[in-house]
């Protein structure tokens, strides 16, 4: 931390030199994230050059999209880079919560019966699934399919013994990797691993789908490396390198990808149709980036839990802890802490800077929620970010910084915002 960011930012010198401190004691946790960056992106790089990325792969297509090259050649740089067989990497998947649900829709017929193994997956699934119970919408459900779940303990582990009963006779076995808006940790590919197994052991032939958002290049290996049969993320998180302005990937078991496909597109068609029109460039340069930036949005994570740490709140994962994703969260108390947190995170964007984030009722949420964003991509959460339900213990979700410099001065400018509100002391 330069102390002669004093200069240009207004930040109380004590809260820089608290910065500093936190800096140096995440220096640790730094050096196996620089690690691991440096492996990931060896993998990326490889799969460029052993796929022949070249200059005509950038160019796109129109109409039906006969031909891409690009397109081609990127779905054989994600399998590569994500250690699976083949994937399915489309700009025209909405979000990540479309191309998850792509790969529902893709694998399981109705009478089959799908079992969450990690507890209730993330909100947006909850109608995908059918669990609100509304019928004639084209839910799972309503297909016929059945829902099972295996809860998480209260500590955020899984069940294992549990989870080996609950898939007798499951066609597809459902982890989702990332906390989503839980306090419980993310799983680590290890945490994975015994899933997979303790899966496998009760139905050898269960395929093993793995939310993967937030996910991507977080470890040296991918869950697909630890036994997953199919994983789904998001280009406008990790896997997208913040520079992919939308899109989804389905990694996996090229029978299952090929499944996926044809319910993207058309049975029979699937994977050899779709123009790519400009979007080619701007998904390969991301994916080439995606493990650095990735990795400064860990730094970030890393710096503002030892930070925050340092002015008492709980914040989870902690620097040096096990990390699973990208996220951080830190307990603020109060509404008035939590709001003075996102204010400060939305001074540090490098768009809308100039904006006060506000608590409003956002559909399909209970509590009012406040978000701090300021991106290039909208929505893009490998972007700095910062959100929460104003709901106790005032929790708030914060993830990404595409640059370290920059997360890092968010996240100074959340607690100077705290200081000149008086809500701390230093
Ligand atoms: C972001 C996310 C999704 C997908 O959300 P979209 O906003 O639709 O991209 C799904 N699961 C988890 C755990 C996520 O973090």
């Amino acid at each position: 931390m330069n102390n002669k960011i004093s200069e240009i930012y207004d930040i109380d010198p004590r809260l820089l030199e608290l910065g500093r401190r936190a800096e140096a004691a995440s220096a640790d946790a730094r050096a196996k994230m620089d690690e691991i960056a440096e492996y990931c992106g060896a993998k990326v790089l490889k799969a460029f050059a052993d796929n022949k990325v070249s200059e005509p792969c950038f160019y796109g297509s129109t109409g039906y999209g006969y031909g891409d090259v690009g397109r081609e050649v990127i779905d054989k740089v994600f399998a590569q880079a994500l250690g699976t067989e083949d994937a399915l990497v489309r700009f025209n998947f909405v979000s990540g919560t479309h191309a998850l649900s792509v790969a529902l829709f893709g694998v399981l017929r109705t009478g089959d019966r799908m079992v969450s193994i990690t507890g209730k997956p993330y909100d947006t699934l909850e109608e995908v699934i059918g669990l609100s119970g509304k019928k004639g919408n084209g839910s799972l459900i309503d297909y016929g399919v059945e829902y099972g779940q295996v809860d998480l303990n209260d500590d955020g582990s899984p069940r294992l013994d549990e989870i080996t009963e609950a898939v007798r006779g499951a066609k597809v076995a459902y982890i989702q990797r990332s906390r989503g808006y839980s306090l419980r940790g993310a799983f680590t590919v290890a945490d994975i691993e015994k899933m997979v197994n303790a899966a496998r052991k009760g139905n050898p032939d269960v395929i093993v789908m793995v939310d993967n958002c937030y996910g991507e290049f977080i470890e040296e290996r991918e869950p697909s490396q630890v036994g997953a049969d199919i994983m789904i993320g998001s280009l406008i998180k990790n896997a997208g390198g913040g520079i992919a302005r939308t899109g989804g990937y389905i990694a996996g078991r090229s029978d299952l990808v090929e499944l996926c496909s044809y319910r993207l597109t058309c049975v029979g068609m699937g994977k050899e149709v779709g123009c790519t029109l400009g979007m080619n460039r701007e998904i390969l340069l991301g994916l080439f980036l995606a493990p650095d930036v990735v990795a400064n949005a860990k730094r970030t994570s890393a710096f503002a839990a030892e930070l925050f740490t340092m002015l008492g709140f709980e914040c989870s994962p902690r620097a040096d802890a096990p990390r699973g994703d990208i996220i951080t969260a830190v307990c603020l108390k109060d509404e008035e802490h939590l709001t003075a947190f996102c204010r400060g995170i939305q001074k540090g964007a490098p768009v809308d800077s100039f904006v006060t984030p506000e608590a409003w009722d956002m559909p399909g949420y209970a509590d009012k929620v406040i978000m701090a964003a300021g991106a290039f991509t909208n929505g893009a959460s490998i972007e700095l970010s910062a959100d929460a339900p104003i709901r106790p213990p005032y929790a708030v979700w914060m993830q990404g910084g595409i640059t370290y410099t920059s997360g890092k001065i968010g996240v100074m400018l959340a607690a100077q915002e705290m200081l000149d509100a008086g809500l701390i002391a230093l």
